[in-house]
């Protein structure tokens, strides 16, 4: 077989983010036979993974997301020590400015769920607010959220260290290699068919970021994730730029920004933006953005833009990841609908999808809540902490 260099695969992922890197990796280090990654772009990380902030947090809305930190975030910071391969990873902080009384309420609520399952978030008075930040003005704000376990990573360099990992413990990535199709018999997998010939296997992991509902699409599932653009930026070099790498979000405005590289990189949802795989810059944007950016960050007045870029958030209905296998198909499996979160929740889900593979389901953490049938069987959960 082309695609392999071997006749055949136990394990075919489609993408080659860090979702798919994860899930090799961890599948290969569990004994997971093999192992071959697909990724039709010649480099990997070139979709979402690429484009993305870096930030992780414990400050979620829901105790099944806030779960899957918990498992994370210590394998962000022991990336280096595990897996041999430097990241550049701070853990300054993440600081949400709530400026709405029922947001101030709301995120109460949260560092209160949060503290119960062991993280240390504090609701702060703008008081405080004002001493952790001196670079934010609080004006305006009712009070905010501070745990200062959460920070920023590094989503190209983990993508390469599991890569390069999981190709150490045998397993195929193949680059500039596309999925174009599932082949499945009497609801099971066969394999898939690829720009290189077929390549027979008896499971396939659904890694394929923003594209995953076409590629569900091939086994006969209808998997509820849709793309939607959002914008960065970056700008040179300034002196008043943020001393530290503290995360700041202006939770009305989804406006958020840290320090990057001597300057700031600054992003923010638009609620209008529709579904779709629109990666143009919207010239325009940029005003609304700033026009938020300079009140909370007067600094950045000196500073001038350096770059403008767009990704794909890959939503799903209630903003939770869709995670493990699906009934109908026996040897297809999901790992999709990060809805924005999916840098650090990929080392959760590289071990719970690698072990709801291995062992039947994921062992580490009960992924139930997460599964594609949830929509069917559960009233929503949603996590109502996305910017
Ligand atoms: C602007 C922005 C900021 C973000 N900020 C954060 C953040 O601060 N923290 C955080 O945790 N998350 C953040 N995210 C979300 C995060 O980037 C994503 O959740 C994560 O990268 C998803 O990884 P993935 O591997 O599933 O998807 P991707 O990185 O998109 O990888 C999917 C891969 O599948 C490949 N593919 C698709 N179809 C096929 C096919 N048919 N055959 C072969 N290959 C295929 C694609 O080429 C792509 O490389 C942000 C996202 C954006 C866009």
């Amino acid at each position: 077989m082309t695609c392999s260099g071997r006749a055949y695969a136990d394990t075919a992922v489609i993408g080659g983010g860090i979702i798919g890197a994860s899930i090799a990796y961890h599948l290969s280090r569990l004994g997971g036979g093999r192992v071959v990654l697909l990724e039709r772009e010649n480099l990997l990380g070139a979709g979402s993974t690429g484009r993305c902030a870096g930030g992780f947090r414990h400050q979620f809305s829901t105790e099944i997301n806030i779960r899957l930190s918990l498992l994370s975030i210590p394998m962000i910071l022991a990336f280096h020590e595990e897996l041999g391969c430097p990241v550049d990873v701070h853990q300054d902080g993440y600081l949400f400015l709530l400026s709405r009384p029922e947001h101030a309420a709301a995120f109460r609520a949260n560092v209160a769920l949060q503290n119960r399952l062991g993280v240390p978030s504090e609701y702060l008075e703008p008081e405080r607010i004002s001493l952790l930040a001196p670079h934010v003005s609080a004006e305006g704000v009712l009070g905010g959220t501070y745990c200062a376990r959460d920070g920023i990573g590094d989503p190209n360099g983990m993508t390469q260290g599991y890569a390069a990992a999981a190709r150490r413990l045998g397993a195929g990535i193949r680059t500039g290699v596309a999925a174009l199709g599932i082949r499945c018999a009497r609801g099971k997998i066969e394999g898939v068919e690829t720009t290189r010939g077929f390549l027979p296997c008896g499971t396939v992991v659904n890694a394929a970021g923003p594209h995953a509902r076409e590629v569900a699409s091939w086994a006969g599932v209808d998997l509820p994730v849709f793309p939607e653009r959002r914008h960065v930026y970056t700008t040179f070099p300034f002196p008043e730029a943020p001393s530290n790498h503290l995360m700041v979000i202006d939770f009305a405005t989804t406006f958020y920004f840290h320090r990057e590289s001597g300057g700031v990189l600054m992003g923010m949802g638009d609620p209008d933006e529709p579904p779709s795989f629109n990666l143009k810059v919207d010239p325009d944007f940029l005003e609304r953005v700033l026009e938020v950016g300079l009140q909370r960050c007067p600094a950045l007045a000196d500073a001038s833009i350096h770059r403008a870029w767009t990704g794909l958030y890959e939503m799903s209905p209630d903003a939770h990841p869709i995670l493990g296998r699906v009934g109908e198909v026996e040897g297809f499996y999901l790992a999709n609908g990060f809805s924005g979160h999916g840098f650090q929740h990929a080392p959760a889900a590289g071990i719970l999808v690698a072990e709801e593979i291995l062992f039947g389901s994921a062992r580490t953490l009960d992924i139930s809540p997460l599964r594609l049938d949830r929509f069917r069987l559960h009233p929503p959960i949603r996590e109502s902490n996305v910017v």
